[in-house]
């Protein structure tokens, strides 16, 4: 029988890094020493290949780009393997793995991302675990011999979550990452514990293509007490952006006065895509709850729905750069393209 085989790709991130010895900072290093240090993976009948990102980034430096770049290496190299691993860090991979959830169409494999909060050359690191696991669930196939899990997702800490659902809710916490409004894919215990009811159908095979057009004319304005109509207009009305995502309070909510209203009527009637999502963790905006969302919706702001803020902005990028049309984007809102939203 074919030994099955997994592309692991690493673009940089704490799991490879390791201290300088003169400043004592965290440097990325080569990742022919990172397998080194993970024997372990030898003991998979599988074929491991690598691929590494020259120059490997901290992931505070990603950038649209690297989305570009992995998506590309996936579809071309699509066909050779079995699932990909691709090892990145933590501060954004759940941008990230948004962004590849809304930019591969047509999946049928794993594409895992999983990343550590301690550099992998270090005893306690979660480096190891988390490596292991993700190489285990991207090669891992059901009686039929397809793939467990042909979605977009993150393993850390013991659990699988949707990329698009993911958020990283601590700084140093090994379960660093968490999918607050949907359940996990699976877990990892002794055994690893598939959620098959919640994991996406695979897509036909050969159905595989990539979006790579990504508009990011878009902003974020966390809504707090005390903001100015100055700054409330610079980000909403700017000729910068073409949509603003607003995270508001609760189940939707803003405040109410005139000025708010006033601004939120101008940016809309300029054309610009306006997306409510709560700043909670979990729950979702309900516009309809409060006269305070109510005033929104009347404004003309569209909801988000339970979806993420991250899953939101990479969701944006792909529809923006799909159409001109701004309506159109605010149709395509309202749907759940890749389980990123409960409708
Ligand atoms: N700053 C690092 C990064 O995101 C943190 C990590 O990997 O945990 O690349």
């Amino acid at each position: 029988m074919k030994k099955s085989s997994i592309l692991l790709i690493y673009t940089g991130g704490t799991i490879g890094m390791k201290q300088d010895p003169v400043d004592g900072t965290l440097r990325p290093f080569d990742f022919s020493e990172l397998l080194k240090e993970v024997p372990e993976l030898m003991k998979f009948a599988l074929r491991i290949d690598t691929y590494t990102f020259d120059p490997l980034i901290d992931s505070s430096d990603v950038e649209p780009s690297l989305w570009q770049s992995l998506a590309n290496l996936i579809r071309d190299r699509y066909d050779r393997y079995d699932g990909f691993v691709i090892l990145h860090g933590t501060d954004t991979m759940a941008y990230s793995a948004s962004a590849l959830s809304f930019m591969i169409d047509g999946l049928s494999k794993p594409v895992i991302f999983t990343g550590s909060q301690l550099p992998i050359g270090i005893p306690r690191t979660d480096g190891k675990e988390n490596l292991i696991s993700a190489v285990e669930i991207a090669s891992a196939k059901d009686a039929d011999g397809k793939s467990m899990v042909p979605e977009v997702a993150i393993f850390f800490g013991s659990k699988l979550i949707r990329g698009n659902r993911a958020t990283k809710v601590s700084a140093e916490n090994f379960r660093a990452f968490d999918s607050p409004n949907f359940p996990l894919l699976a877990e990892a215990g002794i055994n690893i514990r598939y959620n098959t009811r919640v994991i996406r159908p695979a897509a036909p095979e050969g159905s595989l293509s990539v979006k790579t057009d990504l508009d990011t004319r878009v902003s974020i304005l966390k809504i707090h007490p005390g903001m100015t109509p100055q700054v409330l207009r610079h980000l909403l009305c700017g000729a910068e952006t073409r949509a603003i995502i607003l995270e508001t309070y609760g189940s939707g909510n803003a405040p109410t006065s005139e000025w708010f209203l006033d601004i939120l009527r101008e940016s809309v009637g300029m054309g610009k895509v306006l997306v409510n999502v709560t700043q909670c963790l979990s729950g979702a905006v309900d516009m309809d709850l409060y006269a305070n969302g109510k005033a929104m919706e009347k404004a003309g702001v569209c909801s988000g729905y339970d979806g993420t803020t991250e899953s939101t902005l990479s969701k944006l990028f792909l529809l923006l750069g799909e159409s001109r049309d701004n309506s159109w984007v605010k149709e395509m809102l309202k749907k759940d393209l890749k389980g990123e939203i409960s409708r």
